[in-house]
């Protein structure tokens, strides 16, 4: 069988599944090689795979056979995008018809080691510099590992990057563990968590093979521990990580650390190894905001349009879902492959009305995460007045500015209408509430406190 057999037999597919579930189905799949009676298909997603392999398996093998070639199952293996090669050590499973599909690999199996020998985690192919998208937030920790991937004599070390779920700390370290690999394939990476740090450390302690684990850690050229904060409280361990750290950078190797949160901020973290790390770099990724949210979400996009090829993607969503889902990229991430998989699954375009049927219960978290009570303990504390006074009858500008800051923030960031809004307000009148709302509307223009104020605040419920 050839590519060209292939193209005969799927045209005659064509007519027998239909114009929609050809191009859905069919068109995606891309001929690999007939192998002992296994013909072999690489295909964008596991999901693809299965979904062929269930509904059209038993029409392709009998096209195959009506072509005249021998053909007795069929074997699906995963490739990022059609053509791309394969991933990395495919682990196949058998699907029901008696085809092998090769599983969408999850984090650990798509990814590949960078030296195995090392035993350090596995590093995810996709978290590459070139797939990381860089806006203000997060620009200071992307131009420091930048740097940092460059090799060449320690500047910063360590380099300690911290932030919240999900923000790309994971990404941005395995990004330089694979630039610094490209750069040179010799050089000894370690990657792996704090974790799995602890977790050998112990191992070699039962086993007695001490000196291996520190042969093993005093050899590497770069050590990257993801996570540290769960070394907190863990005391030997933590001695152990000292002296690890201690050692290295003794020899002038370059140390990444990463973790959810400062040094100093971490709790249970002795204080030499809280100074031993503030004494390299200290970079934080701050939380995203609208336009990074926008710019990962197009990004990722392009990516699902392959995988995904006939599903259609109406303007106005990704907006929608860069404003509404303000957690983390992770659940960003998530929101879009579902949707992805829904559209194509029911045959149906992206928008609005299918996201919010996709996504309730998403959106609804996400909802739920700012309350009226909530915006008007922030912005009393922003202005430093008393929540009573906020939401009470005084009617002094230093009261009445910040009530209506808050005013406008419910309206924006709740789902709270004027009436319900007003009710928490003492019981003001939605007339009043609207007042309110207009005010800020045209002072956010014409005031620059005014605005940098609400940037802050809208930041500060972007946090959480
Ligand atoms: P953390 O380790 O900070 O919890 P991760 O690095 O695991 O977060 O990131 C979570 C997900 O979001 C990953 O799939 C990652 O690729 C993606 N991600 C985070 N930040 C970015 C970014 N700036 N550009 C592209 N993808 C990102
Ligand atoms: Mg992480």
């Amino acid at each position: 069988m050839t590519n060209e057999s292939w193209g005969i037999i799927r045209q005659e597919l064509r007519k027998s599944v239909g114009q929609n579930n050809y191009v859905n189905w069919i068109e995606p799949l891309e001929f690999d090689a007939l192998d002992d009676k296994v013909v072999r298909f690489n295909v964008p997603s596991a999901f693809l795979g299965t979904w062929v392999d269930r509904n059209f398996g038993e029409q392709i093998l009998r096209q195959i056979g009506v072509s005249g070639i021998q053909a007795e199952r069929l074997e699906f293996r995963v490739t990022g995008k059609p053509g791309e090669r394969p991933a990395a050590r495919p682990r196949p499973t058998d699907g029901p018809s008696g085809a092998t599909v090769v599983p969408l690999p999850d984090r650990a199996e798509r990814a590949e080691r960078v030296e195995p020998d090392l035993g350090g985690a596995a590093l995810d192919s996709r978290f590459t510099f070139d797939t990381f998208v860089v806006g203000k937030p997060n620009e200071l920790a992307h131009a420091a590992a930048r740097r940092v991937a460059e090799g060449g004599p320690v500047t910063f070390n360590p380099l300690f990057l911290y932030g919240g779920v999900g923000l790309g700390k994971t990404h941005l370290m395995q990004a330089i563990a694979w630039e610094l690999q490209r750069r040179d394939p010799n050089v000894r990476v370690l990657y792996l968590s704090a974790e799995q740090f602890m977790y050998r450390f112990i191992q070699a302690l039962r086993d007695r093979q001490m000196m291996d684990f520190k042969q093993i850690f005093r050899s590497v050229d770069v050590l990257m521990v993801d996570d540290v904060q769960f070394i907190a409280g863990k005391d030997s361990t933590q001695e152990e990580f000292f002296h690890t750290f201690n050692a290295l950078v003794d020899q002038r190797k370059q140390i990444i650390i990463s973790a959810d949160r400062a040094p100093g901020e971490i709790e249970g973290l002795e204080r030499r190894i809280v100074s031993r790390l503030q004494s390299g770099l200290v970079v934080d990724l701050h939380p995203t905001s609208y336009e990074l949210r926008l710019g990962i979400l197009q990004q990722k996009v392009e990516q699902y349009h392959a995988q995904f090829s006939g599903v259609v993607l109406v303007s106005g969503v990704l907006e929608f879902l860069a404003h509404r889902i303000t957690t983390n990229v992770r659940v960003l991430e998530g929101a879009l492959t579902r949707l992805f998989a829904f559209a194509s699954l029911v045959g149906r375009e992206i928008d609005l009305a299918l996201t919010q049927e996709c996504l309730t219960d998403i959106l609804r978290q996400s909802d739920r995460k700012t309350t009226v009570e909530e915006i008007q303990r922030k912005v009393s504390d922003h202005y430093n007045i008393r929540l009573s006074d906020l939401v009470g009858p005084k009617r002094l500008r230093t009261f009445a500015r910040p009530r209506q800051v808050a005013m406008y923030l419910c309206k924006q960031l709740t789902q709270r209408s004027l009436p319900e809004i007003g009710r928490r307000f003492g019981g003001r009148d939605h007339t009043t509430i609207m007042h309110g709302i207009k005010r800020i509307e045209a002072l956010k223009d014409s005031d620059p406190q005014i605005a940098e104020d609400l940037e802050l605040l809208r930041r500060s419920f972007d946090e959480q």
